[in-house]
């Protein structure tokens, strides 16, 4: 398969809970992350030009499971839950968090981790805690700031600088772009970092 044209097939797999419901620990897979409303389903949706794809991870019970989306035999994309519901209990965060630690950490098949965080307000303390642990697990994080048609090409260049230096302060395999699912810009970049990842580059 083309890589090209695989995003294109992506069709929703399965959800998960914990590691033991994901889909057998083989092929490729790239994890999709961010804060709640950082354009998370938007940017997958865009992605993979595929409108109503990543709506699965916003059907009420779903929000707190691993989505996986297969391209094809081999390679699938995995929709993390959002951060910031506001109405679930610490208890119940914490459980989600230990389980999302545990498949950032344990699976196998997981190539690298797209961080969205809004190009307004990025590096907060989600999204370091995130790049933290990636590190320390040494798994790569490509950051897509989100939302960059909200800004003017001054102040979305300087926050591109900006998390640049954040990361080169951090140990750890990032990199960063801007993105815009409203205006579709950032897609070929995007897709050249998946297909590095997915091809096992
Ligand atoms: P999620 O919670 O991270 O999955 O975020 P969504 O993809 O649902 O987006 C949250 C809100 O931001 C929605 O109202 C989207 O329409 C809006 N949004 C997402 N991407 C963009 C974008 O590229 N530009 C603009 N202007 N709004 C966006």
């Amino acid at each position: 398969m083309k890589p090209d044209n695989y995003f294109r097939q992506a069709a929703f797999l399965t959800s998960a809970a914990r590691l033991s419901q994901c889909p057998p620990d083989e092929g490729y897979e790239v994890a999709f992350a961010g804060r709640s409303n950082a354009g998370k389903s938007s940017a997958i949706n865009v992605i993979c030009d595929h409108r109503g794809l990543a709506k699965t991870s916003k059907t009420p019970g779903r929000t707190q499971l691993l989505n996986f989306f297969e391209l094809d035999e081999q390679r699938r994309l995995v929709d993390l839950p959002g951060y910031g519901y506001a109405k679930v209990s610490v208890s119940i965060k914490k459980d989600w968090q230990g389980n999302l630690a545990t498949y950032l950490d344990k699976r196998q098949c997981l190539r690298g981790l797209i961080l969205m965080m809004d190009c307004r307000h990025p590096l907060k303390d989600f999204d370091l805690q995130m790049l933290d642990w990636s590190a320390h697990i040494g798994l790569p994080v490509h950051v897509l700031l989100t939302k960059a048609d909200k800004l003017k090409k001054g102040p979305a260049s300087a926050s591109l600088q900006k998390v640049k230096s954040a990361l080169k302060e951090r140990d750890g395999e990032f990199s960063v772009q801007l993105f815009s699912s409203l205006k579709k810009t950032g897609i070929a970049e995007a897709h050249q970092k998946l297909n590095q990842w997915l091809e096992g580059g």
